[in-house]
Parts: C-alpha cells; sequence; structure tokens
C-alpha cells in the first residue's frame, strides 16, 4: 500500500472520458463525430477534412460495460479506506450518460452502488473498525438544499433549517445542520438513497424530459476508530452527479430554466478553475467562487483523490457541445 502511494505519481485529479452509445431509438447515421482509437486518446472529427485529437487518463468507448468502468476507479474509491478524500464528479451536457455511470440502471448498477458495496466490503477485511455515515444534498440556484429532509406539501411541516458551509479547526469542511445518517450496510443506504431521489428538483427542458438543473451530492462519512496513527480522524467519499453542461441557447430555456442554467454553468466553470488550478500547482485555488467548490474544498487537493468522468454524446448534432466538454476535460487535465 504505501509502495502504491510512492510509485502514485501521476497525481491525483484523474480525467477519463466516457462515450454513450447510440440508443435503440437514435438514428446512427454515417457520419460519427466520435472516433475512439484505443484506452486513452479520442479523436473528433470536427468538420469534413478536419479532425482533433485529444488525450486524457481513460477513454471509455460506447461498448465499455459498467464492470469495466468500476474496475478502474474501485481502487480509487478505496482509498478512502485508507486516509484520503475522495471524489468522483459525472460531467457532461444532458442526455448524455452522468446518471447511468453514477447511479447506472437497475439491471446494470453504477460507481454509486458499487462503490458502496465495495467499501463495505473492504472495511470488513481491514483491521481497523470504520464507522459510516450517509448525506444526499442538491445545490440548486446556487443554494444547498438536504435531499434528506422530506419535501413539505403542507405548510404545516416544519421548515427545514438553512445548511451553512463552516470550517473546523483542522480545516475540515463541515455543513451545519445536514443531516448525516449512521449506515452500516448497503440496503441502508440504498433505502436512503432512494428517499434522496425524491427530493430532487427536476424539470424538463427540450434537451432531456427528466433533465436535472441541478447538482446532486452523496457523501459517505468515514470514520476510522482504533488508528491511533492516523492524523486525520474522518474522510469523504463525495459522489457528485453534475447539473447539465449544455449551453443555454441550444435548450431554449427562458424565464426560471434559463437561471437555473446560469446557475449551473457558473459553478460548473468555478468547479474547472479550481481543478485546473490544483493540477498547475498554483497557490491560490479560487474555491470561494461557487458553493459547489466550497463543500468540496477539503476533498479537493493535497490529500484528496479526485475522478472527472467527462460524459459525450455520439450524435453529429451534439458536436457543439461535445467540443465544449472535451475542452472543459482538458484544462482539468
Ligand atoms: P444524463 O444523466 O447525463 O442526463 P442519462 O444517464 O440519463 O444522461 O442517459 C441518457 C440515456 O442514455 C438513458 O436512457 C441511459 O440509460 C442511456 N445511457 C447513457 N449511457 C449509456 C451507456 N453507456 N450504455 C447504455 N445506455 C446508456
Ligand atoms: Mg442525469
Amino acid at each position: 500500500q504505501a509502495l502504491n502511494d510512492f510509485l502514485d505519481l501521476k497525481g491525483n485529479i484523474r480525467v477519463f472520458c466516457r462515450v454513450r452509445p447510440f440508443l435503440p431509438d437514435e438514428n446512427c447515421g454515417c457520419a460519427r463525430p466520435v472516433l475512439t482509437s484505443d484506452s486513452s486518446k479520442m479523436l473528433l472529427r470536427t468538420t469534413e477534412k478536419k479532425s482533433k485529437q485529444y488525450s486524457f487518463d481513460k477513454v471509455f468507448h460506447p461498448q465499455s460495460t459498467q464492470e469495466e468502468v468500476f474496475s478502474e476507479i474501485e481502487p480509487v474509491i478505496k482509498s478512502a479506506l485508507d486516509g484520503y478524500n475522495v471524489c468522483i464528479f459525472a460531467y457532461g451536457q444532458t442526455g448524455t450518460g452522468k446518471t447511468y455511470s453514477m447511479e447506472g440502471i437497475p439491471s446494470n448498477p453504477g460507481i454509486v452502488p458499487r462503490g458502496i458495496q465495495a467499501i463495505f466490503e473492504q472495511a470488513l477485511e481491514s483491521n481497523y473498525t470504520f464507522q459510516f455515515s450517509f448525506s444526499m444534498l442538491e445545490i440548486y440556484m446556487g443554494s444547498l438544499r438536504d435531499l434528506l429532509v422530506p419535501r413539505s406539501k403542507k405548510l404545516r411541516a416544519p421548515k427545514a433549517p438553512r445548511l451553512s458551509i463552516q470550517m473546523n479547526s483542522i480545516g475540515g469542511i463541515e455543513i451545519e445542520n445536514l443531516i448525516c445518517v449512521e449506515v452500516c450496510n448497503f440496503e441502508q443506504v440504498k433505502r436512503l438513497y432512494n428517499l434522496g431521489k425524491r427530493s430532487r428538483s427536476t424539470a424538463s427542458t427540450k434537451s432531456n424530459s427528466n433533465s436535472s438543473r441541478s447538482h446532486c451530492l452523496i457523501c459517505i462519512t468515514i470514520t476510522c476508530s482504533a488508528a491511533p496513527e492516523r492524523q486525520k480522524e474522518t474522510n469523504k467519499i463525495w459522489m457528485i452527479d453534475l447539473g447539465g453542461s449544455e449551453r443555454l441557447l441550444k435548450t431554449q430555456a427562458t424565464g426560471r430554466r434559463m437561471e437555473e442554467g446560469k446557475a449551473i454553468n457558473l459553478s460548473l466553470s468555478a468547479l474547472g478553475d479550481v481543478i485546473s488550478a490544483l493540477q498547475q500547482k498554483k497557490s491560490h485555488v479560487p474555491y470561494r467562487n461557487s458553493k459547489l467548490t466550497q463543500v468540496l474544498k477539503d476533498s479537493l487537493g493535497l490529500d484528496s483523490k479526485t475522478l472527472m468522468f467527462v460524459h459525450v454524446s455520439p450524435k453529429e448534432e451534439d458536436l457543439c457541445e461535445t467540443i465544449c466538454s472535451l475542452g472543459f476535460a482538458t484544462r482539468a487535465k
């Protein structure tokens, strides 16, 4: 384990790209703009004659399975038990497979259920004793919402207390008033997750009938007892299904939808700025520019591991968004 850490010279931020397959009801056409060649490179045909090559830590083809994706990230998730904070992001235009990667579908679960199961299994094999707790929140229009607080349909229900981001004495971030439920197995997490999902702010846009105009964040807090040599008592795994990165024109959003889109774009660019500052080892990292980066301040950076999954569409008509997403990914490298 120590040797692995020593050999891990690649840095703690990895950028992966995943290309969604054509769906059964989509017309594949003959022009395929996105061509994956090997496991770390991607070729994008931008015009009939021109193409551009991008390289990433890993490229997942349309045929890549959930198992393949998970096997690549499993060691990173498990490193949370060695005391690392872990952040896994799903980035991309709406409809490119962010939720498919994170949550998956019932017949083919994604990173979140597989990862949580793996953590519980690994913890059982460890000599240490771990305690786990689960929280789930949403960042919508620049404010935090606890998804484990049931949404009040009637005015009678008490109003949820305001969440505020605080820093503790050792530089850790704490979200005051956020519900944090102790869990000891996967079934318990699943119940809470389903509960949280039902409270999300979803709305339809022209891009997707059930698109999320908010960021959804899951946090597993791990406390390790009987490990006196450890400096930090607790650490966190964040798994984040980001709001759709599409620009506003395409969705023909107006009014509130447009405001939601603006809020998402602002926080995504703030996230990009933080990751790029960390990658360039800049002395100033602009965490303060969005709620998203404030919440993750202690989990993005030195002692943490970050995986950014950038999702792209295989469709010709999405080429502009694909170029934007790959641009974001390149900046994060
Ligand atoms: P997003 O969360 O980015 O809006 P979704 O995860 O909802 O996108 O994916 C859109 C649709 O494409 C869903 O029906 C999903 O099941 C399907 N899909 C996405 N990625 C894949 C994949 N790798 N393999 C098969 N189906 C996929
Ligand atoms: Mg989604």
